[in-house]
């Protein structure tokens, strides 16, 4: 096939908008096409500030294009864990080796700016309030309906990206014209709600800044990540339905009474928390699984379109953006021949895509639960220590994920198995092991079992 010259990107997302600075860099003559009107024109985002946790793999994908040094000004570094208990009490978990941080970003913030990038390479154009309605995949069409005028615009391309997020029209239209495709999704019984933390009167931070704040409370949690300007914001991961849901809490005096009793310190610094309960949506969490990724040589899902997760290993844009990576290397590796670059892109990333979504999934009990159960968090110290003595030996899971972006997310989830199968063997043999944690005895017991 010869070296095809025009893609089409539908979602200018932040899959969507990085993609297109790649295939850009490359020479591509790129059209995004975005639902949405320009979030950078005080649209979408203005007044809502959700965030997200950006780490290694998610850096690599911006530094592919040479724009993480761009990012790192708007983002804030988190070091660890901060654990907020009923009872008042914290205490700091650090997430990696020292130094290691996962990073704090407006999803606003860093799509306009993935936006400003891309509209900065000469051969990129965005069109904004353009809907795909549908991709005729035999003819490489996209038809997009405009939000306000609705008139239709048919577009031609070589190449077309559906990096339209969960619920993908380039998605549907794969199922829908493609015998054999596979889909399922699901949603978990837990909802979101954002809520906010302001800064203190003089733009300070009223909690650690550099940290995830974590209130786990078993079968629910909150968290906290700090923004630029000092506040934070809230997410609560709560059950939509039973005794303590989202369902429950109907008047103010009962939300009021729930977060006195659940969250007392978070209370004090949440002054709007009955007004913002109220007014911010509820909203619910999907998983989704298809296959394949790609069609006739010339259409590929990427990002959450592909693999839609949870939110509970901060991975979904990173997974997106390391899409991107693959892709940009497979472009390398077969020399621009797309049919092979395509079936290789699905083949590789597919185990990936799912193996994320596994692990998104069982981080959501570890989050909301086990960060704050003693045992736990002994076995994690052991875990620690010996990976520090014997680094090429034991990489934590949680290191594998989250820093270490040429180990596959697959792999992360095979080695993961077998060391929790390892570690609870060996917390099971010693019944005194908060004594004997650090102990020889302890150390050859897991490397017998290597
Ligand atoms: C509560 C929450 C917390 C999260 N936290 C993290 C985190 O800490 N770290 C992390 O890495 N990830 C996190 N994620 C996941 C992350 O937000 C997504 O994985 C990421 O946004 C996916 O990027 P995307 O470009 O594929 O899709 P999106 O960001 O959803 O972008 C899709 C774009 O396509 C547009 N679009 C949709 N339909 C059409 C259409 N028919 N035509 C044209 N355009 C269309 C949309 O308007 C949008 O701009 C979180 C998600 C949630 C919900």
């Amino acid at each position: 096939m010869s070296t095809s010259k025009s893609a089409t990107v539908i979602g200018a997302g932040l899959v969507g908008s990085l993609l297109s600075i790649y295939l850009a860099k490359r020479g591509y003559k790129v059209d995004v096409f975005e639902r949405r009107a320009d979030m950078r024109k005080g649209g979408a985002y203005a007044g809502r500030s959700i965030n997200l946790a950006l780490s290694d793999r998610g850096w690599r994908g911006l530094e592919g294009v040479g724009i993480a040094d761009e990012i790192r000004k708007i983002g804030i570094p988190m070091y660890g864990r901060q654990i907020h208990h009923v009872d008042g009490s914290q205490v700091f978990q650090q997430y990696g080796k020292d130094g290691q941080a996962i990073w704090s970003v407006s999803r606003g913030g860093i799509n306009m700016r993935l936006m400003d990038l891309a509209e900065a390479q000469p051969n990129v154009t965005m069109h904004f309030e353009q809907a795909c309605e549908k991709v005729d995949l035999k003819n490489g069409e996209s038809i997009f309906r405009h939000g306000d005028t609705q008139a239709e615009t048919h577009h031609t391309s070589d190449l077309i990206f559906g990096s339209d997020g969960a619920f993908s029209a380039a998605r549907l239209s794969m199922m829908l014209h493609n015998d054999r495709f596979e889909y399922r999704q699901f949603y978990i019984e837990h909802g979101y709600k954002e809520l906010n933390i302001p800064a203190g009167p003089n733009g300070e931070f009223l909690l650690e800044k550099n940290a995830l704040h974590i209130w786990p409370r078993k079968n629910y949690m909150m968290i906290a990540l700090p923004n630029p300007d000092g506040s934070f914001t809230c997410t609560l991961f709560f059950p939509f339905e039973g005794e303590e849901s989202f369902a429950a809490l109907k008047t103010r005096d009962d939300v009021k009474a729930f977060f006195d009793r659940v969250f007392p310190d978070a209370v004090p610094l949440m002054p709007t928390l009955l007004d913002d309960y109220f007014a911010n949506p509820t909203s619910s969490l999907v998983t989704v699984k298809c296959y394949p990724w790609t069609f006739a040589d010339r259409l590929a899902l990427i990002g959450d379109a592909a693999h839609a997760i949870v939110p509970f290993y901060g991975q979904g844009m990173n997974c997106g953006f390391e899409d991107c990576v693959v892709l940009n290397e497979l472009i390398d590796k077969h020399a621009e021949n797309w049919p092979d670059i395509l079936a290789e892109y699905q083949h590789l990333r597919k185990p990936d895509g799912d193996a994320v979504a596994d692990l998104a999934l069982a981080n959501f009990i570890e989050m909301r639960d086990k960060t704050a159960d003693p045992k736990f968090l002994l076995q994690k110290k052991i875990e620690a220590r010996f990976s520090a003595k014997y680094p090429d030996k034991w990489i934590p899971l949680y290191s594998m994920v989250t820093y270490s972006p040429h180990i596959r997310y697959s792999t992360a989830l095979r080695e993961g198995q077998r060391q929790e199968a390892i570690m609870q063997e060996v917390m099971s043999r010693f019944p005194d092991l908060e004594q004997r944690w650090d102990s020889d005895e302890v150390e050859q017991a897991i490397l017998a079992k290597i």
